[in-house]
């Protein structure tokens, strides 16, 4: 009999989840909340240790068509723009991981994700299902969703984001603390900046008590600005919150002039903001028939551009203990095991690059940089992580 699962959420995880275990030759159903299938405007970072299932799935050269493979990642001073260090991203990256680095339009993800899904099973996703609880026992799981509707499989994956419902009911809310931080968003079209533009690499621009990051994104035709400021101002940890331009602009006020400039040429009624929050990674994730994925299992700071990164690892992961394992059960126990460690280091790594990247001086960031090699130690145990190949022990 063919093992039935079902996923809460159609996200960047849950999407990617779904194909691995369908390409597996599991039965897969997807629930997501929205009454559509859709992505906010903003830009992802997928690196190789995420793009070899993207190859997997058959989906990278659609992938490559879409994005945009920065040539390196830059840091550099808030400022002047003086560069602190810099470490390739292009063909060194694929050389040393055998996977490309590529910069992408979150709905241009998610739409391929999306399509590759439904070219597995068409009806996968059933759209206006927001999952309310479920219950489980030795034959089965059972999810319930709040327009009365109930799905039966054998086992359930939280993928249902940040604030997961299923995570709630194994383990309670996880306690958010605001990091002191908002994020600042926006997305511009090139055409609309003045030459010499930035150049195409992953560009961090650090100073005390911010950051700022801004790369290209659909094949070169905008810029994506990502713009992380300490503030008290709490707001909603939410994608689509816009707050005025001016107050973005003050934010930034002294800055490079390039993000001055991409600031200025900003849609003024375009501009997001969102509030980070951490939340302390978990070390047990499922029990019995049903598990978490992505974010419902450990949601990032993404100052190390590995949330979704980590989400379809997960996927990949799970397909593979899904296969090797005896039992449902000890399928979900391998997986977990195998994914809390790496997934507790990259967070705990997200959230020490808030203290680099904001460090209170010019010379504390001249020392911090001067003794650490922060391409070095990523492409030994981030980038150089293949989920498909990886041991599972
Ligand atoms: C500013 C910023 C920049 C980022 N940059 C990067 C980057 O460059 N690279 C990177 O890898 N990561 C990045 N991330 C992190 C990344 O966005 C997330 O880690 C990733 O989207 C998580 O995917 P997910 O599928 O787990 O969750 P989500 O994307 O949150 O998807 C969850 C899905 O579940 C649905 N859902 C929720 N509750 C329910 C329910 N009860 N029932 C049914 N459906 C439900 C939601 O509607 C949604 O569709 C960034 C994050 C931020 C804030």
């Amino acid at each position: 009999m063919t093992t039935k699962i079902i996923v809460a959420g159609a996200g960047l995880g849950g999407l990617a989840a779904a194909s691995c275990l369908m390409k597996a030759g599991y039965e897969v159903e997807i629930y997501e909340q929205s009454p559509v299938l859709a992505e906010v405007g903003a830009g992802i970072q997928i690196s190789a240790n995420a793009f070899h299932v993207m190859r997997h799935l058959g989906v990278d050269q659609e992938l490559l068509k879409v994005g945009v493979r920065p040539g390196a990642y830059v840091f550099r001073l808030h400022d002047t723009g003086e560069e602190l260090q810099r470490f390739s991203l292009s063909a060194e990256h694929e050389a040393a991981h055998g996977a490309p680095y590529v910069q992408l339009h979150r709905a241009d993800l998610h739409d391929i994700l999306a399509a590759r899904a439904r070219s597995f099973r068409p009806d996968v996703v059933r759209l206006n299902h927001r999952l309310t609880g479920f219950t489980q026992d030795a034959r089965g799981v059972e999810a319930r969703f709040e327009n009365g509707a109930v799905a039966r499989g054998d086992l359930l994956i939280g993928a249902d984001g940040l604030k997961s419902v299923v995570r709630r009911q194994l383990w309670g809310d996880a306690p958010a603390t605001y990091t002191g931080d908002g994020a600042w968003r926006l997305v511009v079209p090139v055409e609309r900046l003045p030459t010499p533009r930035l150049d195409p690499v992953m560009n961090v621009f650090m100073g005390p008590g911010g950051h700022a990051v801004c790369y290209y994104l659909r094949a070169g035709a905008l810029l994506n600005f990502v713009g992380i400021i300490e503030t008290d101002d709490i707001s909603e940890e939410s994608w689509t919150l816009k707050l005025p331009w001016e107050k973005l602009k003050k934010d930034f006020e002294g800055w490079h002039p390039s993000l001055q400039t991409v600031i200025d040429c900003a849609d003024k009624n375009e501009v997001y903001r969102w509030s980070l929050h951490n939340r302390a990674p978990i070390r047990q994730w499922g029990e019995g028939r049903v598990t978490l994925l992505g974010d419902s299992a450990h949601p990032t700071l993404p100052y190390l551009a590995q949330g979704a990164v980590m989400a379809i690892e997960d996927g990949a992961v799970l397909t593979r203990a899904l296969g090797m394992a005896g039992s449902i059960e000890d399928a979900l126990k391998l997986y977990e095991r195998n994914r809390v460690d790496r997934t507790a280091k990259i967070v705990e790594q997200s959230t020490f690059n808030r203290r680099l990247f904001h460090l209170p001086s010019v010379q504390a960031m001249r020392d911090a940089f001067a003794s650490r090699n922060e391409g070095e130690d990523r492409n030994k145990w981030l980038y150089s992580y293949n989920p498909l190949t990886v041991d599972l022990a």
